[in-house]
Order: structure tokens, then sequence, then C-alpha cells
């Protein structure tokens, strides 16, 4: 579909699987907890419960890393009868930990794309999470220069975006967000007249996923790597 960006002021960047490696760590960490209370349920099940307890707790938790650490132990006191050792409690809150002290690993192209777009477009970062660990990540992938500002987002629905373009007092034609997030980072935008840029991660959260339907006839473009943003865009 063709998309012009001739109006564009704005560029906001997702970050967690945009900018850096993110979705992996949650993977692992999944993986661990199964292993953690594999004496009571098959991994499968387990996957299953903590992932229908994160749902149900994001109207109360929001999203990031501590809102899966509390989901870990809700779904362990369940999945136990309540039966679960206080060490167990201990290693899921390590799990949490050391996710939270992760190294930042950019993806390939993040810095020269940024740098290059800085020049003439002003950068946001647009993100939902938790705001310490989004501004602990920021700090270091030492991308901090590029950004105007960073905006964390309780959620990532048109409302939200509604209310950043008026709070960043631009029209929705001169907004382009990009992000790996279709349910996120792309659809809102675009059915809110703004322009958006999909560019996949290789894994995406179950909540994430969007159907077919969701996307037809919407205006945006995907692309495989950052880098081809330059492409479209200088
Ligand atoms: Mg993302």
């Amino acid at each position: 579909m063709e998309v012009n960006y001739k109006n564009i002021k704005v560029i906001g960047f997702d970050a967690d699987d945009t900018l850096w490696v993110n979705e992996t760590y949650f993977r692992e960490a999944e993986k661990e907890f199964a292993k953690l209370l594999s004496k009571y349920e098959t991994p499968n099940k387990i996957d299953q419960e903590l992932f229908k307890k994160e749902i149900d707790n994001l109207p109360l938790y929001g999203y990031g890393v501590k809102a899966f650490v509390l989901s870990m132990v809700e779904s362990a006191l369940e999945l136990s009868n309540n039966n679960i050792s206080s060490q167990t409690i201990n290693a899921i809150l390590n799990i949490g930990k050391e996710m939270l002290n992760k190294p930042v690993e950019l993806l390939d192209g993040v810095e020269n794309v940024l740098k290059t777009l800085s020049k003439k477009y002003r950068l946001i970062l647009a993100t939902k999470g938790d705001l310490l660990d989004q501004e602990r990540k920021l700090e270091k992938s030492g991308l901090t220069d590029y950004f105007h500002h960073i905006e964390v987002l309780s959620d990532k629905q048109e409302t939200n975006y509604s209310k950043l373009l008026n709070h960043l007092d631009i029209k929705s034609d001169e907004f382009l967000m990009i992000g790996n997030s279709l349910k996120s980072d792309v659809l809102p935008l675009v059915n809110i007249g703004a322009n958006a840029i999909h560019v996949p991660f290789h894994t995406t959260w179950a909540h994430e996923e969007v159907s077919e339907k969701d996307t037809n006839g919407k205006a945006y473009k995907t692309i495989n790597s950052l880098n081809e943003i330059l492409n479209l865009l200088s």
C-alpha cells in the first residue's frame, strides 16, 4: 500500500523488541518458572496458567517485569495449592531481578537509524511497561540523547495515542510510530489517522497478536529491519 511520509514531524519509537531485545527474556523466564514448578504441573499447563494470570492482572498491575513477577508468584501459589516453599518464592523473585539486571542488547542498525533521523525529525520513545525499568534500559542503551523525551503509556490504545498527539501539539498525519507490535504500535495509530511502520520481531507475546481481519485494508508498511526506514524517510 502506498503511504507517504511528507508531513511527518515527530517519530515515535517503541522500545522493547523494536530498539532492543525483550520478549526473548520473558520466554526464558517462563521456562525457568516451569522448571521450578515441574513437580506440580506440566510445562504447558504452567505456561497457560501464567499467561491467564498475567492477562487477569493487567488492569491492576499493568505491563512490565514487576507485574510479571507478581503473576508468577500468584500462579505458583495456585498451581501448588498454597504449598509452594519459601525457597521457590525466592527463586521466582530472583528470576525477576535477573530480568531487570540484563544488559541492553540493541537490535541491528538502531543507533545509525536514530542518529540519521534525529537530524531531521523530533524523536520520542513511546513505550508501555514500568517507568523505572524503561528509564534504566534507555540509560543503559546509550540512546538517550537521540530522544526528545520518553513517554511511558499505561497502555497503547487509540485514546492513549490521541492524548499523546494533543500533548505534542501535532496533527495525526504529522506523527509516525515505528514498532514491532501490530496491536500496540501500528493499528491504533492507523485508526486515528496517524502513520505507522511495522518492524516485526521474531517473538511476539500472545497478548500482542492480532488476526488478519484486524489488519485487512489498513494503511501501514511492514519492513524487515529498522535499517529500511532510512530508504522510506530520507
Ligand atoms: Mg515492543
